[in-house]
């Protein structure tokens, strides 16, 4: 498949309905860990969901906040910023003064850095960026952000201790992250100054950043652009340096009381918890950090679309206006940006869909896709690849119902932590919720009978109809809709049969993703704080992962990393990111052990000695939903399906009239011979027929006249416009068949030399 794509985080916002576990991963451990405790009678107070990787923002609670009653203007704000900053110098030298009286003290301290080397400090003298510099120029210079014992920390935040010391470039995802968030800061103050917009939250996504703010009836057009540019060059040639404060609740109160939204969040904040603030300029916000030390680090940057959002995503709160960027360390660096972007635009799926007359979307049902003939066949293709590992792995194929009473989900738990993203509704007076998942469907599969330990592992695959009520306005092509297929399955097994199973998986897993081109990485994820279930189980469960991952890796020569603690809290998983040919990086593929939900519906199976004993449930899929990941590969191949992925085959032209009925004869051939394949019997030259068939993107086209019909022969193209020359039916046939079974990349027809 040609070099591999360079890794990027991913260039858009999607939806994680990949996840087949029972619990949406767009819940933050926290909540689950809080929500198990809570019950079903806070149902109401459902969290927020939590997603930074979806693009969305860390809230702390669904709110409407009163609308801002200045309006947006800079002169009428003029007063608030400048009381902002008043207050912030006071609560800054505060702070200050108690780092300079430790400062003083001139205690030394040990820094250790991650290859175990120490280095030598002083207690809140030496910053992190002086230990960068001290090994080598160029990392103090390019050094974004630190860990320190593991927590976020300025990169010229002094060091308070001994400690163990890490340093992020760029490159990183840590650095990336404040490097954005950084960034966010400097459009927030763009925005205030020009604008006079009340801010809400500006958090980094998987490329860049945005900033919501409230500005009553005004919408940015992309004339504003120019004005939020200038100011932001003018913000980063002033070299504002980010500077740190500690403050209480109630001053952090009274600093932001203009602003309802940010009182909001405020109040939303634990009791007890640190409240920090950041000035850089005349800006000051509410933020936990961290930052880069100053603006001028921040070489590139592009506005990029402003659209409408709403307070807390909530369309019955105020309307808002999100402005989104990006931003690099390097010009050569957003040049590749742009360049990448402008690729994905072509590669759009919803054009390509359009264009190729694969599917649409119609607003009698936003959310749920129209898939025409030639994307049914894409889609039908995908599901039957996925069948015939199916039965070369063991599965059994089961059908379960697509709606489903809400006693089902008060048992798997989605009545209290998922109905509002449910459909559900009533019949004779009880209500009634559609499946947003299969797994529940398979419990009471599995439960319908007594299982012996000689049956398992069970493997439950189901091709389900599922519906998820996502908000309109997130609607997105394929890859975030409201119905949707996975090719979801649930081992049943024993504990001594995880390693088993999870082998499997990945074995099939790589077959999967291997013909498809898509490149993986593996992560483990372990045990959360707020971890449900025994500990041995969750040890015996990890130490089988690892056995399997670091088997996978001796073979595949292909590092896999640990994600501490960032396992689900029903058991440990395995995360798979894919990156697509323009180094996108996506999950769509998962594997989950759960310890939990044969809990929830008292599974059972009898073992050796008569006993009944709890199995063990994996939730597993590769595709994900079929939707997005249809989504992916439109985008992956640019439209330029592999033979047997294709929808559109074999085009057969006639040069003539009187070849006709002869390219009539030769489609009745290939299409017995189960190709999708068309025979353009129109008046038109060969040429045009042949060009639009190219434009089409059917992979062969057969040219035929009145000579190749007297000796039983075609002459062959490709889409690329690549000649085979002339050859026999039989002979053809024969290749592109090999070429389709063995779900080959690349063309295998010789070409003529
Ligand atoms: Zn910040
Ligand atoms: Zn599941």
């Amino acid at each position: 498949m040609g070099e591999k794509p360079e890794k990027s985080p991913g260039a858009r916002v999607d939806q994680s309905t990949m996840s087949s576990g029972w619990w949406d991963e767009r819940f933050s451990k926290e909540d689950a860990k809080a929500l198990q405790k809570v019950g079903k009678e806070n149902a109401s107070k459902a969290p927020t969901p939590t997603a930074g990787k979806d693009g969305k923002a860390r809230g702390t609670g669904w709110g409407s906040a009163s609308v801002p009653t200045q309006p947006a203007d800079p002169k009428v704000k003029q007063p608030y910023y400048d009381k902002r900053i008043e207050l912030f110098e006071k609560y800054f030298e505060r702070t200050q003064f108690d780092a300079a009286q430790a400062a003083a003290e001139n205690v030394p301290i040990k820094i250790t850095l991650p290859d175990g080397a120490v280095k030598e400090g002083v207690r809140y003298v030496t910053t992190p960026k002086d230990i960068a510099t001290g090994i080598s120029k160029r990392l103090g210079k390019e050094a974004v952000v630190a860990k320190v014992d593991g927590k976020d920390w300025d990169i010229f935040r002094p060091l308070e201790g001994d400690c163990a010391l890490q340093i992020f470039n760029f490159d990183t995802d840590a650095g990336k992250y404040t490097y954005w968030h950084s960034t966010a800061h400097v459009l927030g103050q763009a925005l205030e100054l020009e604008f006079g917009a009340d801010l809400t939250i500006g958090p980094p996504i998987e490329e860049g950043f945005y900033y919501d703010c409230f500005m009553g009836d005004k919408t940015l057009a992309d004339e504003d652009k120019e004005k939020l540019s200038k100011r932001i060059d003018k913000i980063v040639k002033e070299k504002q340096a980010f500077q740190r404060a500690i403050v209480t609740r109630e001053e952090a109160l009274h600093m932001f009381q203009e602003n309802p939204f940010k009182v909001e969040v405020i109040e939303g904040l634990p009791q007890g918890s640190t409240i920090t603030l950041y000035r850089n300029g005349p800006f000051c916000d509410l933020c936990r950090g961290p930052h880069v030390p100053d603006t001028s680090v921040i070489k590139a940057y592009q506005i990029n679309q402003m659209s409408r959002a709403f307070w807390r995503a909530d369309v019955n709160n105020a309307p808002l206006m999100r402005v989104y960027g990006v931003s690099f360390p390097d010009k050569k660096l957003l040049k590749k940006y742009v360049h990448r972007i402008e690729e994905a635009k072509k590669r759009d799926h919803r054009a390509i869909g359009t264009k190729q007359d694969l599917f649409f979307f119609n607003p009698v049902s936003p959310g749920s896709c129209f898939f025409q003939p030639y994307g049914t066949r894409v889609y039908n293709t995908l599901i039957d690849f996925v069948k015939s590992k199916y039965w070369d792995y063991g599965y059994e194929e089961v059908t379960t119902p697509n709606i489903f009473h809400f006693n089902l989900w008060e048992t798997s738990g989605h009545a209290g932590h998922y109905k509002q993203n449910m459909f559900h509704f009533h019949v004779e007076k009880e209500e009634w919720g559609m499946k947003p998942m299969n797994c529940p469907g398979h419990c009471v599969l599995y439960s319908h009978r007594v299982h012996s330990f000689k049956e398992l592992p069970l493997r439950y695959a189901e091709f389900g109809v599922l519906h998820r009520n996502e908000y309109s306005g997130a609607l997105h092509g394929l890859t975030r809709v409201r119905r949707f297929v996975q090719d979801d399955a649930h081992i049943f097994c024993r504990k001594d049969q995880i390693e088993q199973e999870v082998t499997a998986y990945l074995s099939m897993f790589k077959e999967i993703y291997d013909t498809l081109g898509l490149e993986y990485d593996l992560a483990l994820s372990t045990r959360p704080e707020g971890f449900l279930g025994d500990i041995k189980d969750w040890d015996e469960a990890e130490a089988a992962l690892t056995k399997v991952l670091n088997m996978w890796e001796g073979q595949e020569q292909k590092k896999w990393t640990l994600n501490p603690e960032d396992g689900a809290f029903y058991g440990p998983k395995i995360d798979i990111t894919v990156y697509d040919a323009l180094g996108r990086s996506f999950q769509c593929a998962t594997v989950q052990l759960d310890f939990q939900l044969p809990l929830r519906f008292k599974l059972s199976y009898v073992n050796d000695q008569n006993e009944k004993e709890v199995p063990v449930i994996v939730h597993r899929a590769i595709m994900g939903s079929f939707e997005r990941m249809i989504a992916i590969l439109t985008e992956h191949f640019a439209g330029k399906w592999p033979l047997w992925l294709s929808p559109k085959q074999i085009m057969i032209v006639p040069i003539s009239g009187a070849a006709n009925d002869y390219a009539l004869s030769i489609k009745k051939t290939f299409h017995s011979a189960r190709f999708f394949v068309e025979a353009d019997v129109r008046d038109l030259t060969m040429q045009k027929k042949v060009r639009e068939a190219q434009l089409s993107q059917f992979n062969y086209i057969l040219v035929v006249g009145e000579k190749e019909m007297e000796k039983g022969t075609v002459n062959v193209r490709t889409r690329n416009n690549k000649v085979c020359g002339e050859k026999p039916v039989a002979e053809v046939l024969a290749h592109l068949t090999k070429e389709k079974e063995e779900r080959s990349l690349t063309g295998v027809y010789p070409l003529k030399t």
